[in-house]
């Protein structure tokens, strides 16, 4: 009886050290430097000849319950390549402590009608049109990445389901009872951009994917209401306003743009969505699906206005309450207050700037 248990452990030594070389080879096996001082003391126990039976085979159990306890993370596995860091000095000279900023990241792709020095020029100008209101823009890093083809040309979002018949919710309302929301697949290509970067639910991410479409609720002239026909987009921000608490933190940030017309301002029209957290509506033009007529930098114009008080929809005192924003205080990060429900245009952190339809 006595020998078999020997050669039972003797057997299941050889196993363990088996699965420990095998995870060792991967290099995920990690124990923290609180365990491993546990580890060491459980192996001088199996390594003493004077250890009873009793005692090696309790330090086997023990180290294979922390083996099965210590947290294997696997590495991402991206499908984006990233191929370099374009050269960004000049581009964030003149950054102030103590006062509201927001993190950018830009990926730009050879595969889009948009240069490098188009982005730049598309970043300072959302720079200059942020500064006027009180936020400066943090460029962190600008890479050059490639990544399946056939991640573009597709509808980001869907509608999980419809007013109904005959009602006709106000323009935000609508989208708490649509439900739109990331499609699965578009929600992974997004973390895989992401995946490695830190503050991911508090900075703006600009990715070039292109043929990206969009969907909306509509209503048909008998009251009934349809989900619209995928709609092509040269550029796409994804706000909360739509979304809410829908989209995943990590990716919440993400902005998807493969356009950059001569004004240059495509990127600080989708930021005005994001950080202002309103569709195309403008002074004393409320929310529309068509902004043409909107004036300031909400509208499909050429300004860059971001206008205050209520006359201006609040939109520049909105844009200094994004959860995106943080000032730099004797080099800490002091960030604006998460949104308190859903990130909808009437978040609570919105209390009093926010307008009827
Ligand atoms: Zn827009």
């Amino acid at each position: 009886m006595v020998l078999i248990i020997l050669l039972y452990l003797r057997y299941i030594k050889h196993l363990f050290y088996i699965i420990l070389f095998l995870f060792a080879v991967d290099g995920v096996a990690q124990f923290s430097e609180e365990q491993q001082p546990q580890i060491d003391s459980l192996n001088a126990i199996i390594d003493n000849p004077n250890s009873t039976n009793t005692s090696i085979a309790g330090a086997y159990t023990a180290l294979l319950e922390l083996f099965l306890s210590s947290p294997i993370e696997a590495p991402f596995v991206h499908q984006v390549i990233f191929n370099y860091e374009y050269d960004i000095s000049g581009l964030n000279d003149t950054l102030y402590e103590n006062h509201f900023t927001v993190d950018v990241v830009l990926f730009l792709s050879d595969h889009i009608d948009v240069t490098w020095a188009e982005l730049q020029q598309e970043f300072l100008t959302a720079d200059s049109a942020f500064r006027a209101a009180g936020v400066q823009l943090n460029l962190k890093k600008a890479v050059n990445v490639s990544f399946p083809a056939e991640w573009n040309n597709q509808a980001a979002e869907e509608i999980t389901a419809l007013p109904d018949s005959g009602q006709v919710p106000e323009f935000y309302d609508k989208f708490a009872i649509v439900q739109a929301k990331l499609t699965t697949q578009m929600e992974a290509i997004f973390n895989d951009f992401v995946a490695d970067e830190e503050n991911k639910d508090r900075t703006i991410f600009i990715l070039p994917l292109s043929g990206m479409k969009l969907v909306f609720s509509e209503q048909n002239p008998d009251g009934t209401w349809k989900v619209s026909d995928p709609y092509p987009t040269g550029a796409m921000s994804y706000p909360a306003y739509v979304l809410h608490n829908r989209i995943p933190r990590n990716v919440r940030g993400v902005i998807t743009q493969q356009q950059s017309r001569a004004s240059r301002r495509t990127l600080a029209h989708e930021m005005g969505h994001k950080l202002i957290n309103v569709s195309h509506e403008g002074l004393d033009q409320s929310s529309a699906f068509e902004g043409f007529t909107t004036p300031g930098l909400m509208g499909y114009g050429t300004s860059l206005e971001i206008y205050r008080g209520e006359a201006g929809r609040w939109h520049q005192e909105r844009l200094l309450k994004s959860p995106f924003l943080y000032k730099m205080v004797n080099g800490e990060q002091i960030w604006n207050q998460d949104y308190i429900e859903t990130g909808g245009y009437d978040d609570p952190i919105y209390k009093g700037l926010i307008m009827p339809d």
